[in-house]
């Protein structure tokens, strides 16, 4: 059963199932529109997150602000989350128990979002969701499938921070990004015309819903037939 982010906020709890409990000062659960069609996730909330509970509002959030604007997006569009909910301290990278016991919360919540489009901030969000090894050096810029999935790798925008050779790349991907939005909707604009127009054809007493209900339902597509991948044990910084 899909739940609600609510619902799996409140499952996770004050959740105790990794020892980054001890640590943290509070769970950075995810923020945004809970039926965003473009989902970014990176990989654990850095000293900034760690203290506003929310992913994203440091350096590299202004960064990423900045990004999604070349994509024609802003923050109210997406959704954004990491693949651990507590801050590893001095930014550690994750361990792989630290990801097996946090991850089937952020597989609930793509599910939840369902969205058409996940952004692999930096190399280990994108191992992750890819299942591969390949660095993002080789992964960024260059969409995936991954079961119903467009994956798009990208630098961790703090790695352009610290790198300015990388700011370049990371802008260029943003605007990908935003190319790769408008092919998705247009695919999904024809499919409910396509919908519409089949549903017209029927006699009105054999439908199983109404126009408007096929209208409203096409853009959603049916839950995961594949989730995010399984653990890798590499790091992108936050
Ligand atoms: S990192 Fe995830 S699994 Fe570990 S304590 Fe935080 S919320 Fe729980």
């Amino acid at each position: 059963m899909v739940k609600t982010l609510e619902q799996i906020r409140a499952q996770l709890g004050d959740c105790r199932r990794c020892e980054l409990c001890e640590t943290r000062t509070t769970i950075v659960f995810g923020v945004g529109n809970p039926h965003a069609q473009v989902m970014l996730i990176g990989e654990a909330p850095g000293r900034q997150e760690d203290l506003g509970a929310e992913p994203f509002i440091g350096a590299a959030g202004k960064l990423l602000n900045s990004m999604l604007d070349l994509a024609g997006l802003s923050r109210p569009d997406v959704y954004i989350a990491n693949i651990l909910k507590c801050r590893p301290p001095h930014n550690a990278d994750p361990l792989p128990h630290q990801i097996e016991a946090c991850t089937p919360f952020l597989r609930e919540q793509v599910r939840s979002i369902s969205p058409l489009i996940l952004v692999a901030l930096g190399r280990f969000a994108s191992q992750f969701i890819l299942k591969t090894d390949t660095g993002i050096s080789h992964l960024r810029g260059k969409i995936q499938i991954a079961g119903r999935f467009s994956v798009l790798p990208i630098f961790h925008p703090a790695a352009a921070i610290y790198d300015k050779t990388k700011l370049k790349l990371l802008e260029n991907d943003f605007r990908l990004l935003g190319r790769l939005v408008t092919q998705r909707r247009q695919e999904l604009a024809k499919r409910a015309q396509h919908q519409a127009g089949q549903t017209q054809e029927v006699p009105a007493t054999q439908r199983g819903a109404s126009q408007q209900q096929l209208e409203q339902d096409a853009p959603r597509q049916q839950p995961n037939q594949t989730e995010p991948g399984q653990p890798a044990t590499d790091q992108a910084k936050q």
